[in-house]
Parts: structure tokens; C-alpha cells; sequence
């Protein structure tokens, strides 16, 4: 069998691991972790970056900081994981779920605006496959209206857009580092803070709502109790994973990218003859190959294709039923205009195997296979 997902591992982790063991320090915020933070603020330009224990934990932060109240509302699309949904449900917020774009499965930028009401508060974007959002006209419009933008980079970690880095160009980013994202701490997260008017509030958020961030750096002579908090600090254990990982980040990269383009170009033809859709990169953004799908004309192909591929030992996925038809969806959100394409496209997708290390010889089989399969 194929598998569809292999979490990464480069080799070094267990070194890390066990210095963090022989340093006697396991618990958070020790040595890996502010290598790991100081790694992702350097390489991503972000001015504060925070290691949580999550990426559904990092949204979390993102939406206890922007201070939801009851009857607030946070816009989003309905096409993405329940976690970008959760966090502004903990906030305290109503869901309103706006369609995508079928051509990124992002959040369709032009149809945010008939949302927005005076009750708005923020607008979460979700980097769909690592592949940008249109950014400018988003952050446009929360200056107009006065709106926090949060980005859902779960699935962006290298991923720029026009230049910028995911994740830092609204006033928070989260990403991932899940077992199943390109890079991992088996589970673990971070938050980018983009408005240095957060820092503190964050830390104390992230530290059960005392100032110890604080105290450890000097700058006050005993920490308390001081504000509402929880836990977001993974152990120094999963750093010392995540920091193997940071720094293989650009042979990962580079890895992923190959088999990404490698797929490209062996189902081009398929597309040409238009018997499937391929993912769409649009100018201005560099994606970092998390997942590579395509579409089949509609749910009935697609459930025949996954049964194919399974009986020829690949195994292949999809995901997201939409949020808005979702049980929790339904309780605690509405969507904004008409569902033109997060039912139908999300029926279309399937995601193809995709992770580091996947071998070429591997690519050309499924390929060979999914082509046998359109003939
Ligand atoms: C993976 C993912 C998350 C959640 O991240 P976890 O680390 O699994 O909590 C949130 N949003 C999106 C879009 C994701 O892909």
C-alpha cells in the first residue's frame, strides 16, 4: 500500500531529543523551544513567534486575543478544517461562512464585503494547500471596516505571498506542525504575532494567565497571577523534534516541490484533454507543495476513483465536508450568499499521496495508474 501520509523525519531528531532529556529541562520554553521561535521569526521576518501545543491551539490564542464578545461576528470559509471554526466559536463569536473560489479553494475575496455587518469583528483566512489567500484586497478591507485579520496558515509554513511570508502579513498567523504538515512535532503549533500591542497579552495567555514570561527575562521581580490564561507550551520534546525539522526546512522544501511538480507534469495531459482539474498557482504566490489533488468531474467519479486507487494499493483522500451543512456548522453559523462552489468543488477533490521522501519511482506509478483509470 501507498500511504497518503508519512510524518516527516530527517534523521536528527533523536539527537535532539535526547539532549533535551541530558539538559534536565522537558517542560516548555526551554532551549529548543526559543531556537525553534527565534528560527521562525528570522526566516518569516515575523516580529514575535510562539510555539503553542497546536495549530487548533494557536487559533485559539489568535481569537481569545482579539476579545470576541457574545454576538460578535467572524467571517470564513466554510471549506476548511473545524478548527479554524472552533476557535471563534471559543471566542464567543457567530460563524459566517462565506464561498470560495474555485480555482485556489480560498476564500473568495470578493465576496466578503456583502458579509460583513455591524456586528463583524475579524476575518479568518485560511491558506488552502499552502497556497495563498489574495491578501492585498483582504487586508484591504479590514482597514476599511476596522476588522483583525487572523490567518490560518495551518497548512502555509514557507509558503510567501507577493514575498511575504504566510502567516505575518494579517494581525496574527497560526500554523501547524501536526504529523501530517510538512514540517512536525507530531503535535504543535505556533502563533505569529504581527502586532507587536499583543506580545504581552500573549504571553501572559500562553503562561495560565501569569507575567512568568516576564520574570524569566528579568524584568519583574516575582510572577503572578495577573489575567485569564491556559496552557499553550508544548514540551521542549516535540521542539527538539520540530527543531530537526527547521533545520532541514529547505531540503524538505525542495523535496516536497520536486514531487509536487513531478505530479504536475505527469497528469498535465489528463487535464489538457479535460478529463481533470489540477491545483491553480496564482501570480504572486510561491506555494510550498503540501498537498497535491486533483478534481474528478463530481462525487460519483471521485468515489470510483478512490476505490480504484485502493484496489491498485494507493491510498488517496478527501476532506472538508463544508462546515456551514456540518451539525456544529448549523448551530452556530450562516452563510453569507449563495454556496456556488464549497459543496460542488469540495465534492471534486481527492488529494494524491504527498509527503517527505515520497519516492519518484512511486509518483510514476500513481500517475500511470490514474491515467489507467481515465482511459
Ligand atoms: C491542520 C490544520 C489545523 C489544525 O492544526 P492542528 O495542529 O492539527 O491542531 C487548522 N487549520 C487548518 C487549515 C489545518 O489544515
Amino acid at each position: 500500500m501507498i500511504p497518503f501520509n508519512v510524518p516527516p523525519c530527517v534523521g536528527t531528531e533523536l539527537q535532539y531529543i535526547k539532549e533535551a532529556i541530558e539538559s534536565h529541562k522537558i517542560c516548555g520554553d526551554g532551549a529548543f523551544t526559543k531556537k525553534c521561535n527565534a528560527w521562525l521569526e528570522e526566516r518569516f521576518g515575523a516580529q514575535k513567534v510562539l510555539l503553542t501545543t497546536s495549530g487548533t491551539t494557536a487559533l485559539d490564542m489568535a481569537a481569545l486575543l482579539c476579545e470576541l464578545k457574545e454576538g460578535d461576528e467572524v467571517i470564513l470559509p466554510s471549506y476548511t478544517f473545524s478548527s479554524t471554526a472552533t476557535s471563534a466559536v471559543l471566542g464567543g463569536a457567530r460563524l459566517v461562512f462565506v464561498d470560495i473560489r474555485p480555482d485556489t479553494m480560498n476564500i473568495d475575496e470578493k465576496k466578503i464585503e456583502e458579509a460583513i455587518t455591524e456586528r463583524t469583528r475579524a476575518i479568518i483566512a485560511v491558506h488552502y494547500a499552502g497556497v495563498a489567500c489574495e491578501m492585498d484586497t483582504i487586508m484591504e478591507i479590514a482597514r476599511k471596516y476596522n476588522l483583525v485579520v487572523i490567518e490560518d496558515a495551518a497548512q502555509g509554513v514557507m509558503s510567501t505571498y507577493k514575498g511575504r511570508a504566510l502567516g505575518t502579513i494579517g494581525d496574527f498567523g497560526c500554523y501547524s506542525f501536526h504529523e501530517t504538515k510538512n514540517y512536525s512535532m507530531g503535535e504543535g503549533g505556533a502563533l505569529v504575532i504581527n502586532n507587536p500591542e499583543y506580545n504581552e497579552r500573549a504571553e501572559i495567555l500562553r503562561e495560565k494567565g501569569t507575567n512568568r514570561s516576564k520574570f524569566f527575562r528579568g524584568q519583574v521581580d516575582k510572577y503572578t497571577w495577573v489575567d485569564f490564561g491556559d496552557s499553550y507550551l508544548p514540551s521542549e520534546l516535540n521542539a527538539a523534534y520540530l527543531w530537526a525539522q527547521l533545520c532541514a526546512a529547505d531540503e524538505i522544501n525542495e523535496n516536497r516541490m520536486a514531487s509536487w511538480n513531478q505530479y504536475y507534469q505527469e497528469l498535465k495531459g489528463l487535464e489538457e484533454s479535460g478529463r481533470i482539474e489540477l491545483p491553480v498557482i496564482p501570480e504572486g504566490c510561491v506555494h510550498n507543495a503540501h498537498m497535491f489533488y486533483i478534481k474528478c468531474r463530481d462525487l460519483e467519479e471521485r468515489t470510483s476513483f478512490i476505490s480504484y486507487m485502493k484496489e491498485e494499493g494507493i491510498l488517496t483522500v478527501f476532506h472538508y465536508i463544508p462546515l456551514h451543512s456540518a451539525p456544529a456548522g448549523l448551530k452556530y453559523g450562516r452563510f453569507s450568499g449563495k454556496d456556488l462552489y464549497t459543496t460542488k468543488e469540495s465534492e471534486r477533490l481527492v488529494r494524491l499521496p504527498m509527503y517527505y521522501g515520497l519516492e519518484q519511482e512511486k509518483i510514476a506509478f500513481i500517475c500511470e495508474k490514474i491515467r489507467n483509470f481515465y482511459r
